[in-house]
């Protein structure tokens, strides 16, 4: 929501090259102030199951992903279980905690928020019927 106006407004001012360079200034402010751009969720993550390990990702605005696999969780401390439609992950001391995901390409940040006791459908798996 409001994305659209935001890329118009955008354009609008980089169409006009009066205002340009206090356009660049500000986004580079804009850039500086905020290490994480966004929280989000667990149940925001798309799920890629790669049998042994999977990978949760997160459409960056550049395009690119914020991802995260599960090899990287445990290394973390968290506590990783499967059934065939549930990817369940337990926070190392049981309290909800956070992990800061770095786009692939940019330098955009996102927080990822985890429950104690969060549950991640996988979404390719067509057995599970929700
Ligand atoms: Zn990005």
């Amino acid at each position: 929501m409001g994305r659209f106006m935001k890329m118009q407004k955008a354009w609008e001012i980089l169409g006009n090259s009066m205002s340009r360079a206090l356009y660049d200034s500000k986004l580079r402010a804009l850039r500086q102030d905020s290490e994480v751009s966004e929280d989000i969720s667990l149940e925001e993550m798309m799920v890629e199951d790669n049998g042994e390990i999977f990978e949760m990702f997160y459409q960056c605005r550049c395009g690119d992903y914020f991802s995260i696999d599960s090899s990287e969780f445990e290394k973390m401390g968290y506590t990783l279980s499967r059934d065939e439609c549930w990817i369940s992950i337990e926070t190392p001391d049981a309290f909800p905690a956070s992990v800061v995901l770095p786009c692939g390409s940019c330098s955009l940040q996102v927080r990822l928020l985890i429950n104690a006791d969060a549950k991640v459908p996988i979404d390719d798996n067509l057995q599970c019927v929700s």
